[in-house]
Protein backbone atom coordinates (compact mmCIF):
# COMPACT_ATOMS: atom_id res chain seq x y z
CA UNK A 1 0.00 0.00 0.00
CA UNK A 2 1.27 3.18 -0.64
CA UNK A 3 0.76 5.36 2.14
CA UNK A 4 1.53 9.03 3.10
CA UNK A 5 2.27 8.91 6.80
CA UNK A 6 0.22 11.67 8.67
CA UNK A 7 2.35 13.80 10.81
CA UNK A 8 -0.33 17.73 10.44
CA UNK A 9 -2.45 18.26 13.70
CA UNK A 10 -6.15 19.32 12.95
CA UNK A 11 -6.99 22.42 14.62
CA UNK A 12 -10.08 24.10 14.22
CA UNK A 13 -10.36 22.63 10.86
CA UNK A 14 -7.47 23.38 9.08
CA UNK A 15 -4.31 20.55 8.84
CA UNK A 16 -1.28 22.49 10.32
CA UNK A 17 1.65 21.19 11.10
CA UNK A 18 3.39 21.15 14.39
CA UNK A 19 5.37 24.09 15.76
CA UNK A 20 6.86 22.38 18.84
CA UNK A 21 9.51 19.89 19.20
CA UNK A 22 9.59 16.97 16.51
CA UNK A 23 8.69 13.35 17.64
CA UNK A 24 10.50 10.45 16.58
CA UNK A 25 7.43 7.84 15.71
CA UNK A 26 9.30 4.49 15.29
CA UNK A 27 8.13 1.08 13.96
CA UNK A 28 8.56 -1.12 16.46
CA UNK A 29 8.87 -4.41 14.42
CA UNK A 30 12.13 -3.25 13.33
CA UNK A 31 13.23 -0.72 15.19
CA UNK A 32 13.62 2.20 12.42
CA UNK A 33 12.16 5.61 11.96
CA UNK A 34 8.66 5.52 10.42
CA UNK A 35 8.16 9.75 10.10
CA UNK A 36 9.18 12.58 12.52
CA UNK A 37 5.79 14.24 14.00
CA UNK A 38 6.74 17.35 15.08
CA UNK A 39 4.05 18.35 18.57
CA UNK A 40 2.11 20.92 19.20
CA UNK A 41 2.99 24.11 20.82
CA UNK A 42 1.43 25.40 23.82
CA UNK A 43 -0.10 28.25 21.55
CA UNK A 44 -1.79 25.58 19.39
CA UNK A 45 -3.08 23.49 22.18
CA UNK A 46 -4.91 27.02 23.34
CA UNK A 47 -5.95 27.41 19.87
CA UNK A 48 -7.21 23.88 19.66
CA UNK A 49 -9.21 24.46 22.89
CA UNK A 50 -10.50 28.22 21.74
CA UNK A 51 -11.68 26.41 18.95
CA UNK A 52 -13.49 23.38 20.69
CA UNK A 53 -14.72 26.46 22.44
CA UNK A 54 -16.59 28.22 20.16
CA UNK A 55 -17.72 24.97 18.54
CA UNK A 56 -19.46 24.43 20.94
CA UNK A 57 -22.82 26.49 21.37
CA UNK A 58 -23.23 25.50 17.76
CA UNK A 59 -22.62 22.00 18.65
CA UNK A 60 -24.72 21.47 21.45
CA UNK A 61 -28.06 22.76 19.65
CA UNK A 62 -27.65 19.84 17.12
CA UNK A 63 -30.11 17.42 17.70
CA UNK A 64 -29.47 13.86 18.70
CA UNK A 65 -30.76 12.66 15.46
CA UNK A 66 -28.28 15.12 13.92
CA UNK A 67 -25.11 13.91 15.55
CA UNK A 68 -25.80 10.49 14.74
CA UNK A 69 -25.84 10.82 11.21
CA UNK A 70 -22.26 12.45 11.43
CA UNK A 71 -21.25 9.43 13.45
CA UNK A 72 -22.84 7.07 11.44
CA UNK A 73 -21.04 8.40 8.67
CA UNK A 74 -17.59 8.61 10.40
CA UNK A 75 -18.22 4.74 11.34
CA UNK A 76 -18.77 4.16 7.51
CA UNK A 77 -15.61 5.92 6.30
CA UNK A 78 -13.24 4.33 8.59
CA UNK A 79 -14.86 0.87 7.91
CA UNK A 80 -14.24 2.31 3.91
CA UNK A 81 -10.84 3.03 5.00
CA UNK A 82 -10.02 0.38 6.95
CA UNK A 83 -7.19 -1.59 5.39
CA UNK A 84 -5.27 1.98 5.62
CA UNK A 85 -6.32 2.03 9.34
CA UNK A 86 -5.08 -1.44 10.04
CA UNK A 87 -2.22 -0.03 7.86
CA UNK A 88 -1.43 2.56 10.25
CA UNK A 89 -2.00 0.54 13.46
CA UNK A 90 0.46 -2.25 12.44
CA UNK A 91 3.45 0.37 11.26
CA UNK A 92 3.33 2.06 14.44
CA UNK A 93 2.17 -0.19 16.95
CA UNK A 94 4.03 -3.76 15.32
CA UNK A 95 0.45 -5.83 15.51
CA UNK A 96 -0.19 -8.23 13.24
CA UNK A 97 -1.94 -6.85 10.74
CA UNK A 98 -4.67 -9.42 10.22
CA UNK A 99 -5.50 -8.85 13.92
CA UNK A 100 -5.90 -4.92 13.50
CA UNK A 101 -7.85 -4.86 10.40
CA UNK A 102 -9.87 -8.33 11.72
CA UNK A 103 -10.24 -7.44 15.34
CA UNK A 104 -9.76 -4.04 15.88
CA UNK A 105 -10.80 -1.69 13.28
CA UNK A 106 -14.65 -3.04 12.98
CA UNK A 107 -14.69 -3.02 17.02
CA UNK A 108 -13.94 0.85 16.35
CA UNK A 109 -16.58 1.36 13.35
CA UNK A 110 -18.83 -0.19 16.01
CA UNK A 111 -18.18 1.99 18.73
CA UNK A 112 -19.03 5.09 16.87
CA UNK A 113 -22.58 3.22 15.70
CA UNK A 114 -23.32 2.68 19.15
CA UNK A 115 -22.90 5.83 20.42
CA UNK A 116 -24.94 7.08 17.36
CA UNK A 117 -27.90 5.39 18.41
CA UNK A 118 -27.45 5.55 22.48
CA UNK A 119 -27.44 9.44 22.13
CA UNK A 120 -30.53 9.25 20.74
CA UNK A 121 -31.97 7.41 23.35
CA UNK A 122 -31.21 9.42 26.19
CA UNK A 123 -33.97 10.70 27.99
CA UNK A 124 -34.63 13.22 30.97
CA UNK A 125 -35.69 10.95 33.80
CA UNK A 126 -38.12 12.94 35.75
CA UNK A 127 -40.98 15.71 35.42
CA UNK A 128 -43.00 16.46 38.56
CA UNK A 129 -43.59 18.85 41.51
CA UNK A 130 -41.85 18.47 44.23
CA UNK A 131 -42.72 22.21 45.95
CA UNK A 132 -46.39 23.33 45.59
CA UNK A 133 -46.63 25.50 42.65
CA UNK A 134 -43.14 24.37 40.63
CA UNK A 135 -42.41 21.68 38.45
CA UNK A 136 -38.69 20.23 38.42
CA UNK A 137 -37.54 19.12 35.21
CA UNK A 138 -34.22 16.83 34.64
CA UNK A 139 -32.20 17.66 31.79
CA UNK A 140 -29.11 15.73 31.08
CA UNK A 141 -26.35 18.58 29.35
CA UNK A 142 -23.15 17.81 27.74
CA UNK A 143 -20.10 19.33 29.68
CA UNK A 144 -18.01 21.40 27.42
CA UNK A 145 -15.27 21.26 25.82
CA UNK A 146 -13.36 17.67 26.48
CA UNK A 147 -9.66 17.23 26.71
CA UNK A 148 -9.00 13.19 25.95
CA UNK A 149 -5.67 11.96 26.59
CA UNK A 150 -4.88 8.47 25.02
CA UNK A 151 -2.36 5.47 25.12
CA UNK A 152 -0.34 3.92 22.91
CA UNK A 153 -1.59 0.13 23.02
CA UNK A 154 -4.76 0.65 20.62
CA UNK A 155 -4.49 3.61 19.45
CA UNK A 156 -7.48 4.36 17.27
CA UNK A 157 -9.56 1.95 19.33
CA UNK A 158 -9.18 4.42 22.30
CA UNK A 159 -9.66 7.33 20.28
CA UNK A 160 -13.20 5.97 19.40
CA UNK A 161 -13.80 5.04 23.08
CA UNK A 162 -13.04 8.79 24.39
CA UNK A 163 -14.39 10.61 21.25
CA UNK A 164 -17.38 8.51 19.84
CA UNK A 165 -19.08 9.28 23.52
CA UNK A 166 -18.27 12.73 24.15
CA UNK A 167 -19.17 14.27 20.82
CA UNK A 168 -22.42 12.25 20.63
CA UNK A 169 -23.43 14.18 24.24
CA UNK A 170 -22.85 16.86 22.76
CA UNK A 171 -19.24 17.80 23.43
CA UNK A 172 -16.42 18.75 21.35
CA UNK A 173 -13.68 17.53 21.47
CA UNK A 174 -9.44 17.99 21.89
CA UNK A 175 -7.56 14.68 21.68
CA UNK A 176 -4.02 14.15 22.04
CA UNK A 177 -2.95 10.91 21.35
CA UNK A 178 0.11 9.32 22.98
CA UNK A 179 3.54 10.85 21.18
CA UNK A 180 4.35 7.23 20.45
CA UNK A 181 1.68 6.05 18.32
CA UNK A 182 -0.27 9.36 16.93
CA UNK A 183 -0.91 8.22 13.76
CA UNK A 184 -3.95 6.41 13.10
CA UNK A 185 -5.81 9.26 15.35
CA UNK A 186 -3.86 11.68 12.89
CA UNK A 187 -5.43 10.10 9.74
CA UNK A 188 -8.79 9.87 11.50
CA UNK A 189 -8.83 13.48 11.70
CA UNK A 190 -8.32 13.41 7.92
CA UNK A 191 -11.95 11.24 7.97
CA UNK A 192 -13.49 13.80 10.32
CA UNK A 193 -12.78 16.68 8.63
CA UNK A 194 -15.15 15.61 5.99
CA UNK A 195 -18.24 15.21 8.09
CA UNK A 196 -18.22 17.60 11.57
CA UNK A 197 -18.15 21.23 11.64
CA UNK A 198 -14.80 22.90 12.30
CA UNK A 199 -13.60 23.21 15.90
CA UNK A 200 -15.51 19.96 16.78
CA UNK A 201 -13.20 17.60 17.09
CA UNK A 202 -9.64 18.87 17.27
CA UNK A 203 -6.08 16.46 17.18
CA UNK A 204 -3.18 17.59 18.65
CA UNK A 205 0.02 15.73 18.98
CA UNK A 206 2.46 15.40 21.12
CA UNK A 207 4.65 14.52 24.92
CA UNK A 208 2.72 14.01 27.91
CA UNK A 209 4.32 17.04 29.96
CA UNK A 210 4.53 19.46 26.55
CA UNK A 211 1.29 18.90 25.29
CA UNK A 212 -1.00 17.02 27.55
CA UNK A 213 -0.61 19.30 30.68
CA UNK A 214 -1.03 22.41 28.84
CA UNK A 215 -4.61 20.56 27.72
CA UNK A 216 -5.57 19.78 31.01
CA UNK A 217 -4.80 22.82 32.70
CA UNK A 218 -6.25 24.94 30.27
CA UNK A 219 -8.94 27.34 32.10
CA UNK A 220 -11.78 26.49 29.12
CA UNK A 221 -11.22 22.52 29.28
CA UNK A 222 -14.25 21.43 31.44
CA UNK A 223 -13.91 17.79 31.28
CA UNK A 224 -10.46 15.49 31.00
CA UNK A 225 -10.61 12.34 30.29
CA UNK A 226 -7.61 10.17 30.46
CA UNK A 227 -6.45 6.06 29.63
CA UNK A 228 -3.16 5.37 30.85
CA UNK A 229 -0.76 5.04 33.47
CA UNK A 230 -2.07 5.55 36.85
CA UNK A 231 1.07 7.73 37.53
CA UNK A 232 -0.26 10.02 34.90
CA UNK A 233 -3.99 9.69 36.35
CA UNK A 234 -2.24 11.22 39.54
CA UNK A 235 -0.23 14.08 37.41
CA UNK A 236 -3.84 14.86 35.73
CA UNK A 237 -6.05 14.94 38.75
CA UNK A 238 -3.13 17.73 40.34
CA UNK A 239 -2.84 19.37 37.23
CA UNK A 240 -6.73 19.90 36.83
CA UNK A 241 -7.25 20.69 40.59
CA UNK A 242 -6.35 24.21 40.05
CA UNK A 243 -9.65 24.47 37.82
CA UNK A 244 -11.92 22.02 39.78
CA UNK A 245 -12.40 19.86 36.17
CA UNK A 246 -14.44 16.78 35.80
CA UNK A 247 -11.86 14.06 34.98
CA UNK A 248 -12.28 10.78 33.59
CA UNK A 249 -9.58 7.78 34.24
CA UNK A 250 -9.04 4.79 32.96
CA UNK A 251 -5.92 3.65 34.58
CA UNK A 252 -3.66 0.07 34.83
CA UNK A 253 -5.27 -3.16 35.62
CA UNK A 254 -3.49 -6.62 36.67
CA UNK A 255 -6.14 -8.90 36.05
CA UNK A 256 -6.65 -11.70 38.66
CA UNK A 257 -7.77 -15.03 36.86
CA UNK A 258 -9.36 -17.79 39.62
CA UNK A 259 -9.35 -20.89 38.25
CA UNK A 260 -10.52 -23.58 40.24
CA UNK A 261 -10.04 -27.75 40.22
CA UNK A 262 -13.04 -28.36 38.32
CA UNK A 263 -12.34 -26.24 35.46
CA UNK A 264 -12.35 -27.38 31.89
CA UNK A 265 -8.60 -27.26 31.96
CA UNK A 266 -8.38 -27.22 28.17
CA UNK A 267 -10.52 -24.22 27.87
CA UNK A 268 -8.94 -22.53 30.10
CA UNK A 269 -5.23 -23.61 28.67
CA UNK A 270 -6.77 -21.94 25.34
CA UNK A 271 -8.45 -19.09 27.50
CA UNK A 272 -4.84 -17.88 28.65
CA UNK A 273 -2.65 -18.23 25.57
CA UNK A 274 -5.52 -15.84 24.13
CA UNK A 275 -6.32 -13.15 26.36
CA UNK A 276 -2.79 -13.30 28.61
CA UNK A 277 -1.16 -12.55 25.24
CA UNK A 278 -3.21 -11.15 23.19
CA UNK A 279 -1.97 -7.35 21.50
CA UNK A 280 1.93 -9.08 23.07
CA UNK A 281 -0.02 -8.23 26.59
CA UNK A 282 0.31 -4.70 26.14
CA UNK A 283 -3.73 -4.88 27.61
CA UNK A 284 -4.63 -3.47 30.93
CA UNK A 285 -6.98 -6.52 31.12
CA UNK A 286 -5.04 -8.87 30.64
CA UNK A 287 -5.22 -11.85 32.43
CA UNK A 288 -1.64 -12.02 33.82
CA UNK A 289 -2.61 -13.12 37.33
CA UNK A 290 -3.50 -16.53 37.69
CA UNK A 291 -4.29 -18.25 40.83
CA UNK A 292 -4.70 -22.32 40.07
CA UNK A 293 -6.05 -24.85 42.87
CA UNK A 294 -3.91 -27.45 43.72
CA UNK A 295 -5.23 -30.27 42.33
CA UNK A 296 -5.17 -28.33 38.70
CA UNK A 297 -2.17 -26.50 39.09
CA UNK A 298 0.89 -28.66 37.90
CA UNK A 299 -1.32 -29.60 34.75
CA UNK A 300 -2.36 -25.95 33.62
CA UNK A 301 1.17 -24.98 34.14
CA UNK A 302 2.58 -28.27 31.99
CA UNK A 303 0.27 -27.57 29.24
CA UNK A 304 -0.10 -23.34 29.36
CA UNK A 305 3.47 -23.71 29.28
CA UNK A 306 3.53 -25.58 26.17
CA UNK A 307 0.85 -23.47 24.56
CA UNK A 308 2.73 -20.41 24.74
CA UNK A 309 5.66 -21.97 23.85
CA UNK A 310 3.51 -22.57 20.40
CA UNK A 311 2.34 -18.93 19.93
CA UNK A 312 3.94 -17.52 17.20
CA UNK A 313 5.55 -14.03 17.59
CA UNK A 314 6.89 -11.83 14.77
CA UNK A 315 5.94 -8.84 12.16
CA UNK A 316 3.02 -7.84 11.39
CA UNK A 317 2.94 -9.32 7.79
CA UNK A 318 4.22 -12.94 8.50
CA UNK A 319 1.37 -15.67 8.11
CA UNK A 320 -0.38 -16.63 10.98
CA UNK A 321 1.78 -14.36 13.08
CA UNK A 322 -0.37 -14.17 16.34
CA UNK A 323 1.45 -11.60 18.39
CA UNK A 324 3.97 -8.62 17.83
CA UNK A 325 7.02 -6.64 19.83
CA UNK A 326 6.13 -4.73 22.24
CA UNK A 327 5.51 -0.91 21.58
CA UNK A 328 9.70 0.55 22.42
CA UNK A 329 12.35 -0.74 23.41
CA UNK A 330 12.14 0.99 26.98
CA UNK A 331 8.86 -1.35 27.82
CA UNK A 332 10.66 -4.14 26.55
CA UNK A 333 13.41 -3.60 28.94
CA UNK A 334 10.97 -2.90 31.31
CA UNK A 335 9.30 -6.44 30.67
CA UNK A 336 12.85 -8.60 30.66
CA UNK A 337 14.18 -6.53 34.13
CA UNK A 338 10.55 -7.69 35.84
CA UNK A 339 11.26 -10.95 34.68
CA UNK A 340 14.97 -10.97 35.64
CA UNK A 341 13.97 -9.72 39.07
CA UNK A 342 11.67 -12.91 39.40
CA UNK A 343 14.40 -15.49 38.44
CA UNK A 344 16.49 -13.76 41.15
CA UNK A 345 13.94 -14.77 43.85
CA UNK A 346 14.54 -18.24 43.40
CA UNK A 347 11.01 -20.03 44.29
CA UNK A 348 10.00 -19.24 40.46
CA UNK A 349 10.51 -20.68 37.53
CA UNK A 350 10.17 -19.59 34.08
CA UNK A 351 8.28 -22.26 32.30
CA UNK A 352 7.86 -20.77 28.94
CA UNK A 353 9.68 -17.71 27.10
CA UNK A 354 11.71 -15.17 29.05
CA UNK A 355 14.17 -13.72 26.84
CA UNK A 356 14.40 -11.06 24.00
CA UNK A 357 14.77 -13.09 20.38
CA UNK A 358 17.91 -11.47 18.68
CA UNK A 359 16.86 -8.34 15.89
CA UNK A 360 16.05 -5.04 15.76
CA UNK A 361 12.71 -5.44 16.81
CA UNK A 362 11.06 -4.55 20.20
CA UNK A 363 9.94 -8.38 20.94
CA UNK A 364 9.80 -10.43 23.93
CA UNK A 365 9.21 -14.16 24.09
CA UNK A 366 5.76 -15.06 25.54
CA UNK A 367 6.71 -15.89 29.07
CA UNK A 368 4.79 -18.26 31.64
CA UNK A 369 6.35 -17.86 35.69
CA UNK A 370 5.20 -20.29 37.70
CA UNK A 371 5.55 -20.60 41.80
CA UNK A 372 4.82 -16.89 42.48
CA UNK A 373 3.77 -15.97 45.38
CA UNK A 374 1.44 -13.20 46.59
CA UNK A 375 3.62 -10.70 47.76
CA UNK A 376 6.11 -11.12 44.47
CA UNK A 377 6.05 -8.14 42.81
CA UNK A 378 5.01 -10.05 39.58
CA UNK A 379 2.05 -11.04 41.29
CA UNK A 380 1.41 -7.02 42.54
CA UNK A 381 2.63 -4.89 39.54
CA UNK A 382 1.65 -4.04 36.36
CA UNK A 383 3.96 -5.30 33.84
CA UNK A 384 2.39 -4.90 30.88
CA UNK A 385 3.80 -7.68 28.71
CA UNK A 386 3.34 -10.84 27.28
CA UNK A 387 3.77 -12.35 30.96
CA UNK A 388 1.65 -14.48 33.18
CA UNK A 389 1.90 -15.36 36.60
CA UNK A 390 0.69 -18.62 38.32
CA UNK A 391 -0.12 -18.97 42.34
CA UNK A 392 -1.50 -21.92 43.33
CA UNK A 393 -4.23 -21.72 46.67
CA UNK A 394 -5.47 -24.72 48.13
CA UNK A 395 -8.55 -22.57 49.64
CA UNK A 396 -10.68 -20.97 47.80
CA UNK A 397 -11.56 -17.99 50.06
CA UNK A 398 -8.22 -17.49 49.95
CA UNK A 399 -7.94 -17.10 46.57
CA UNK A 400 -11.00 -15.05 46.47
CA UNK A 401 -8.82 -12.70 49.01
CA UNK A 402 -5.83 -12.67 47.02
CA UNK A 403 -7.64 -11.66 43.75
CA UNK A 404 -9.09 -8.80 45.65
CA UNK A 405 -5.88 -8.06 47.29
CA UNK A 406 -4.53 -5.48 44.91
CA UNK A 407 -4.38 -1.96 44.11
CA UNK A 408 -5.80 -2.14 41.00
CA UNK A 409 -9.81 -3.08 39.98
CA UNK A 410 -10.19 -3.25 36.22
CA UNK A 411 -10.74 -6.80 35.16
CA UNK A 412 -10.97 -10.64 36.77
CA UNK A 413 -12.31 -13.99 35.77
CA UNK A 414 -13.12 -17.06 37.40
CA UNK A 415 -12.97 -20.26 35.76
CA UNK A 416 -15.33 -23.30 36.90
CA UNK A 417 -18.03 -25.40 35.91
CA UNK A 418 -19.99 -24.94 39.36
CA UNK A 419 -22.34 -21.94 38.23
CA UNK A 420 -23.27 -21.44 41.87
CA UNK A 421 -19.63 -20.89 42.58
CA UNK A 422 -18.72 -18.72 39.48
CA UNK A 423 -21.41 -16.41 40.66
CA UNK A 424 -20.88 -16.17 44.38
CA UNK A 425 -16.67 -15.61 43.16
CA UNK A 426 -18.36 -13.07 40.68
CA UNK A 427 -19.90 -11.04 43.72
CA UNK A 428 -16.97 -10.82 45.72
CA UNK A 429 -14.82 -9.88 43.63
CA UNK A 430 -13.61 -6.09 43.39
CA UNK A 431 -13.16 -5.23 39.88
CA UNK A 432 -15.09 -3.24 37.30
CA UNK A 433 -15.49 -6.69 34.98
CA UNK A 434 -15.75 -10.58 36.04
CA UNK A 435 -15.93 -12.50 32.98
CA UNK A 436 -16.77 -16.13 34.04
CA UNK A 437 -15.20 -19.04 31.63
CA UNK A 438 -13.55 -16.70 29.67
CA UNK A 439 -11.67 -13.35 29.60
CA UNK A 440 -10.72 -10.09 27.97
CA UNK A 441 -14.31 -9.68 25.41
CA UNK A 442 -15.85 -6.90 25.66
CA UNK A 443 -19.15 -5.06 23.93
CA UNK A 444 -19.88 -1.82 23.09
CA UNK A 445 -23.16 -1.96 24.89
CA UNK A 446 -21.20 -2.55 28.21
CA UNK A 447 -19.43 -0.20 30.36
CA UNK A 448 -15.99 -0.95 30.82
CA UNK A 449 -13.78 1.28 33.31
CA UNK A 450 -11.88 0.14 37.16
CA UNK A 451 -12.44 0.54 40.59
CA UNK A 452 -9.45 1.67 43.12
CA UNK A 453 -6.06 2.45 41.29
CA UNK A 454 -7.45 1.72 38.28
CA UNK A 455 -9.74 4.76 38.33
CA UNK A 456 -12.87 5.91 37.74
CA UNK A 457 -15.75 6.57 35.09
CA UNK A 458 -17.21 4.57 32.46
CA UNK A 459 -16.12 3.45 28.47
CA UNK A 460 -18.58 2.50 26.52
CA UNK A 461 -22.36 1.50 27.02
CA UNK A 462 -25.13 4.49 28.04
CA UNK A 463 -22.96 5.19 31.21
CA UNK A 464 -20.01 6.27 29.36
CA UNK A 465 -22.78 8.92 27.73
CA UNK A 466 -23.81 9.72 31.22
CA UNK A 467 -20.19 10.32 32.43
CA UNK A 468 -19.80 12.83 29.33
CA UNK A 469 -23.38 14.85 30.61
CA UNK A 470 -24.15 16.51 33.39
CA UNK A 471 -27.78 16.03 35.04
CA UNK A 472 -29.23 19.74 35.66
CA UNK A 473 -32.38 20.61 37.45
CA UNK A 474 -34.55 23.28 35.92
CA UNK A 475 -37.61 24.53 38.30
CA UNK A 476 -40.73 26.39 36.56
CA UNK A 477 -42.95 28.58 38.73
CA UNK A 478 -46.44 27.94 37.70
P1 LIG B 1 0.91 6.84 29.84
O1 LIG B 1 0.22 7.16 31.10
O2 LIG B 1 2.39 6.90 29.80
O3 LIG B 1 0.42 7.79 28.67
C1 LIG B 1 -0.96 7.92 28.39
C2 LIG B 1 -1.19 9.28 27.77
O4 LIG B 1 -1.00 10.28 28.78
C3 LIG B 1 -0.22 9.62 26.64
O5 LIG B 1 -0.94 10.30 25.62
C4 LIG B 1 0.76 10.56 27.33
O6 LIG B 1 1.40 11.45 26.45
C5 LIG B 1 -0.15 11.30 28.29
N1 LIG B 1 0.52 11.94 29.41
C6 LIG B 1 1.60 11.52 30.09
N2 LIG B 1 1.92 12.41 31.07
C7 LIG B 1 1.00 13.40 31.00
C8 LIG B 1 0.80 14.60 31.73
N3 LIG B 1 1.61 14.96 32.74
N4 LIG B 1 -0.24 15.39 31.39
C9 LIG B 1 -1.07 15.05 30.38
N5 LIG B 1 -0.91 13.93 29.64
C10 LIG B 1 0.11 13.11 29.95
O7 LIG B 1 0.36 5.42 29.43
P2 LIG B 1 0.82 4.53 28.21
O8 LIG B 1 2.18 4.04 28.58
O9 LIG B 1 0.62 5.26 26.92
O10 LIG B 1 -0.24 3.36 28.24
C11 LIG B 1 -0.10 2.28 29.08
C12 LIG B 1 -0.94 2.44 30.33
O11 LIG B 1 -2.31 2.68 29.97
C13 LIG B 1 -0.93 1.20 31.17
O12 LIG B 1 -0.76 1.50 32.52
C14 LIG B 1 -2.33 0.63 30.93
O13 LIG B 1 -2.80 -0.20 31.94
C15 LIG B 1 -3.16 1.82 30.73
N6 LIG B 1 -4.36 1.49 29.98
C16 LIG B 1 -5.57 1.46 30.64
C17 LIG B 1 -6.73 1.13 29.97
C18 LIG B 1 -8.05 1.09 30.68
O14 LIG B 1 -9.07 1.02 30.01
N7 LIG B 1 -8.09 1.13 31.98
C19 LIG B 1 -6.69 0.85 28.61
C20 LIG B 1 -5.45 0.90 27.96
C21 LIG B 1 -4.30 1.23 28.66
Amino acid sequence: MDLTLPTELYIDGAFVAGEGEPERVLNPATGALLVEVPEASTEQVHKAVSAAHRAFDAWRDTTPADRARMLLKLADAIEAQAETFARLESLNCGKPYARALGDEIPAVADCFRFFAGACRTLTGPLAGEYLAGHTSFIRRDPVGVVGSIAPWNYPLMMAAWKTAPALAAGNTVVIKPSEQTPLSTLWLAKVAAEIFPKGVFNVIAGRGASVGQPLVEHPKVAMVSLTGDVSTGRKILQAASSTLKRTHLELGGKAPVIVFDDADLAAVVEGLRTFGYYNAGQDCTAACRIYAGAKIHDRLVADLSSAVKSIKVGTPDEPDVEIGPLISDRQRNRVASFVERAQMTGHMEITAGGRQPAGSGFFYEPTVIAGARQDDEIVRREVFGPVVSITRFSDPAQAVDWANDSDYGLASSVWTQDVGRAMQVARKLQYGCTWINTHFMLVNEMPHGGLKSSGYGKDLSLYALEDYTVPRHVMLKL
